[in-house]
């Protein structure tokens, strides 16, 4: 494919904006492929000028649900008539396997559609029974100008958790996804101005999330930060957001893990502990990173996982047959090989994987072999830092009361999945599991409707479901009185 060249997007328009542009290379072949302009802090006014116009002046908000959800369903169509070509980009800059993508590109239009019904539902409450010649709406009214800043594991499907709750509520929007992987929102906010979405509504501002996102988080025009990121950078926001006291959701890092009782189906969770640490190539907030099994069953549960993740087929996300695909930048993959390196001098064992596959096709790549790291514990750093790659920290267990300790003895809290087919078990597991979603028997599953955030370090706020459509809304209410006044100073 040709080397895509992008551009900012406000107003309805492409902008070329004034900064130095950033190459983003392949992750698998080293190969120059998109070329992203680095905004200035006049190009992040310009673009907040143009949402913040939109939304005071514009058509959007004063719209009835009903029309927003036509336009959002239209986009919805959009991003499906194009699932082709924004796979392809999304496969090629996030190093993700092409099915996957095309995955993602699905599970994107649903979302859209999804939040078309909230347009729809928006309303309040009346209240009627506070006193004669007294009545209260509760009303529901869009945040604002909102920024969305959106991380490089999933470009389009994270964007689509923000972006069609923002507008179904009313709001204008600057996404800002990472330099690293740009082109599919680019895509998204050319598709708005294709299906007749006001000017302004929808805009990108492109360029490092140090310069162009921190200005963008510090403006006082900005009203709402919806930010998914590192917990490091959510603190940043955070700090940023004080100045103004702007309102901000953060959907952050984790260290989740599946928890693996003796009365399982061994072969589900075999399957189910596979695909929580490899989806994504490991690259995924809910990835399934820690395995806690219980004694009784854990070597022969580890031997047989490490056999079938030596099997894995790893390989260019643009060939067919590929499970997993490279690691996103040179500097990550050598992050997830010392994770590796440092827990095996600290005394855990690494069963299989731990090494860079570098040979034939994947020369130029940065691809690791699906590892699975044994005989971790509390005290080893990998039990309790995000990883982010293919890499499966193990931990023993004895009885639901330490599988309970070990999975909440760590600082994150976005997800745990518990594999018995005892309901007792489960069920107690999935109420005192320190997590903002719980599986049972299955892992990474979901569908628009429930909503998905964390506890802890993990972050605040909740993403799809009614909760994640709140998020976009501020609470109004109005007071009214009829008849005569009853005057306080007579
Ligand atoms: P980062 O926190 O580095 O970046 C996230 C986004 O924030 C990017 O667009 C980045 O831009 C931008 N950014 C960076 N610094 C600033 C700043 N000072 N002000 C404003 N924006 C900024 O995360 P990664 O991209 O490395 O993504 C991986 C992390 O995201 C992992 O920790 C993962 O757990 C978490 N994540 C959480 C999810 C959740 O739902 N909880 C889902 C997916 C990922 P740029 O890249 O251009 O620097």
């Amino acid at each position: 494919m040709a080397t895509k060249t992008l551009t900012h997007y406000w107003n309805g328009s492409a902008q070329s904006g004034s900064g130095t542009p950033i190459d983003r290379l392949s992750p698998s072949t080293g190969e120059l492929i998109t070329k992203v302009p680095n905004a200035t802090a006049s190009d992040v006014d310009a673009v907040v000028a143009a949402a913040r116009n939109a939304f005071d002046n514009g058509p959007w908000r004063h719209l009835s649900g009903m029309e927003r959800a036509k336009f959002i369903n239209a986009l919805a169509d959009e991003i499906e008539a194009n699932i082709d070509e924004l796979a392809i980009y999304e496969a090629q800059e996030t190093g993700k396997p092409l099915s996957l993508a095309r995955g993602d590109v699905g599970g994107s239009a649903n979302l859209f559609r999804y939040a078309a019904s909230h347009a729809m539902q928006m309303h309040g409450d009346v209240h009627t029974n506070l006193g004669k010649g007294f009545t209260g709406l509760v009303t529901r009214v869009p945040v604002g100008v909102t920024a969305l800043i959106t991380p490089w594991n999933f470009p389009l499907l994270l964007l689509s958790q923000k972006l069609p709750f923002a507008l179904a509520a009313g709001c204008t929007a600057i996404l800002k996804p990472s330099e690293l992987t740009s082109t599919t929102t680019v895509m998204v906010a050319e598709m708005a101005k294709k299906v007749g979405i006001p000017d302004g509504v929808v805009n990108v501002i492109l360029g490092y999330g140090n310069t162009a996102g921190q200005k963008l988080i510090e403006h006082e025009d900005v009203d709402f930060i919806s930010f998914t990121g590192s917990t490091r950078t959510g603190r940043a926001v955070i700090e940023a957001s004080k100045l103004h006291l702007k309102r901000t959701s953060m959907e952050l890092g984790g260290k989740s893990a599946n928890i693996v009782f003796a009365d399982a189906n061994i072969d589900d969770a075999i399957d189910g502990v596979m695909f929580g640490v490899l989806f994504n190539n490991g690259e995924c907030c809910v990835s399934g990173s820690r395995l806690l099994v219980e004694e009784k069953i854990a070597d022969e549960f580890v031997a047989k996982l490490a056999k079938r993740m030596s099997e894995i087929q790893v390989g260019d996300p643009l060939s067919t047959g590929s499970q997993i695909g490279p690691m996103i930048h040179s500097g990550h993959l050598e992050a997830v090989l010392g994770h590796v390196v440092k827990a095996a001098s600290q005394g855990a064992v690494v069963a299989t994987g731990g090494v860079q596959v570098n040979t034939g096709d994947l020369s130029k790549g940065y691809f690791v072999a699906p590892t699975v790291v044994d005989k971790v514990t509390e005290k080893h750093d990998i039990f309790h830092d995000e990883v982010f790659g293919p890499v499966l920290a193990v931990t023993r267990f004895s009885g639901t009361k330490e599988a309970l300790r070990i999975a909440n003895a760590t600082k994150y809290g976005l997800a745990a999945s518990v594999w018995s087919k005892n309901l007792d078990t489960a069920l107690d597991m999935a109420s005192e599991l320190q997590a903002g979603t719980v599986w049972v028997n299955t892992t990474i599953d979901g569908s628009p409707q429930l909503p998905g955030g964390g506890v802890k370090e993990s972050g605040f706020g909740r993403e799809m479901g009614q909760a994640g459509f709140d998020e976009f809304t501020e609470v109004k209410t109005i007071q009214i009185r009829t008849g005569a006044r009853n005057r306080y100073f007579g």
